[in-house]
């Protein structure tokens, strides 16, 4: 078996002898162990990149995508190995698993471009003579913490921005996925990238994930994962100041009104709900259906929920999910949608632990005759659970989507330019999809508004979340 070792001022090695192991969702299966990495470790991965970094800034911009771009070079040479390596460890179908490894390559360079991008301004003084600047800076050393769900791709969406705007990082992967993004690494490593640019070290959320986020020389934590792990994170950098960038959890609801094409309104809410087993930040999570077309579209998603087909995510046939990640997946599942049966919904199709031989694999569930009170259309599911509520107008719908804590995504369906620009304005989310499902752009803003999240990623305005401003008066004659 490889012994995995972590990646810290372009070396592989491991200090710490405890060991994390991982395991395959859908067979119960270990698969290898990583480092549980201690404090001295962390301390490590920090000063490596600390020291890297005056460097790294003083590059030109160009010069430091030309590095980025041998990274994605180096992924897509090595597409098909790394997307099987995300199926086994964390349950993805393979057609999504290389949708996941291309994307990440495609964003690589999409940062990239922006080297020839990056500006500051010229200010207008109010003093005859004077010259005004605001020059955008790196913020110096960036930790960068990932969930298991999309776990590839948000070593990019963490390391491509911090570097191209000169910053240098330590990404810490989730202890359920780490094998991907010690994968990354070494390709990282036979490029050629400066040592102590990209640092990776593994490790539990409670050891290395607390270490690396209450350190006194970290200038930003950015964070994809779970509400109370935000909370922690942000307590822990406060004694510092440190700045944190926290993209969290969602309860993203669709409104579907009468006026819906009801084909096009079912097959999103279904590829929203079951991608990725319905573990996805921003995918619909809860409906809300006008009552004229309630059962016509309750129908029309019931038939393709039951009509979905799962099993072993590494199987050449076209699946639509995998298992869920892990046994705590499976049970919150399971207790959320028994809740929702106890308080009297009905379950439409699904609502059962599958039948597969091995794995964490759960029905497409349909939930009807819900209620805002249930714990189903309150709390995020995570799993391919799909709970409807009917409601009588456009007014109502937008109130019971805006009672919640969450604020990521939403979504509205009807041919009526009205109602969906009233939604726009109305909705408290940081993003709406109108007549589709809930997925981002790279070029976008993806930013969690309420508990959802603080800052955002992706696009010009993610970008600048990496800089700070410096403004120089250069008082002239
Ligand atoms: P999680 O919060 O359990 O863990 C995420 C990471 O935080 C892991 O690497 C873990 O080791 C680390 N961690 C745990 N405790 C820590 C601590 N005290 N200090 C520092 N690090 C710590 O989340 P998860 O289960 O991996 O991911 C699922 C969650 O992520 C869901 O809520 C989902 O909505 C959210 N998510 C959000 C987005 C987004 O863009 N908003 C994207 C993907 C996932």
């Amino acid at each position: 078996m490889t012994k995995y070792q972590n990646y810290i001022d372009g070396h592989f090695s491991s200090e710490t002898s405890d060991r994390i192991a991982v395991h395959n969702p859908a067979t119960g299966e270990k698969l290898a162990d990583v480092p549980d990495s201690d404090t001295a470790t962390v301390d490590a991965a920090i000063n490596a990149a600390r020291r890297a970094q005056p460097a790294w800034e003083r590059l030109p911009a160009i010069k430091r995508a030309d590095y980025l771009r041998q990274v994605s070079a180096k992924l897509r040479e090595q597409a098909e190995h790394l997307a099987k390596i995300i199926s086994l460890e964390q349950g993805k179908v393979m057609p999504l698993a290389r949708v996941e490894v291309g994307f990440t390559a495609d964003y690589i360079d999409y940062m990239a471009e922006w080297a020839r991008r990056l500006e500051g301004e010229i200010l207008s003084s109010d003093r005859p003579g004077e010259h005004m600047f605001l020059m955008r800076k790196p913020l110096g050393v960036v930790v960068g913490v990932l969930p298991w769900n999309f776990p590839f791709f948000l070593i990019a969406r963490k390391m491509a921005p911090a570097l191209i705007t000169g910053n240098t990082i330590v990404i810490k992967p989730s202890e359920e996925t780490p094998l991907n993004a010690l994968k990354f690494a070494q390709l990282l490593s036979e490029t050629e990238m400066p040592a102590g640019v990209f640092n990776l070290v593994c490790g539990r959320g409670e050891g290395a994930g607390s270490a690396l986020t209450m350190h006194k020389d970290v200038d930003l934590v950015t964070f994809t994962g779970s509400i109370d792990t935000g909370i922690r994170i942000m307590q822990a950098a406060a004694p510092n100041l440190t700045r944190v960038n926290l993209e969290l959890g969602g309860k993203a609801p669709a409104i579907v009104l009468d006026d819906a094409d009801l084909d096009l309104s079912a097959d999103a809410l279904v590829t929203s709900r079951l991608i990725n087993t319905g573990q996805v930040c921003n995918c619909a999570e809860r409906v809300y259906v006008q009552r004229g077309i309630a059962d016509a579209l309750t129908s029309k998603v019931v038939e393709r929920m039951a009509a979905a087909r799962y099993g072993d995510p590494l199987s050449d046939d076209t699946l639509d999910m995998g298992p869920l990640i892990n046994k705590a997946g499976l049970d919150k599942v399971m207790a959320i949608v028994a809740s929702a049966r106890d308080a009297g919904a009905d379950i439409r199709t699904g609502g059962q632990r599958a039948a597969t031989e091995t794995g964490f694999h759960y029905q497409p569930t349909v939930i009807t005759g819900c209620t805002p009170q249930m714990e189903v259309m309150k709390k995020e599911v995570f799993g391919p659970v799909l709970p409807i509520q009917v409601v009588d107008d456009l007014d109502e719908a937008i109130a019971m989507a805006n009672d919640t804590d969450y604020g990521l995504t939403s979504s509205i369906f009807t041919r009526n330019l009205n109602a969906a620009m009233k939604a726009c304005r109305e909705l408290r989310f940081g993003e709406t999809y109108i007549n589709r499902e809930h997925f981002e752009a790279m070029q976008g803003f993806h930013a969690g508004r309420k508990k959802s999240g603080i800052g955002g990623a992706d696009g010009k305005h993610g970008l600048y979340q990496f800089t700070e401003t410096h403004v120089v008066y250069m008082q002239t004659q």
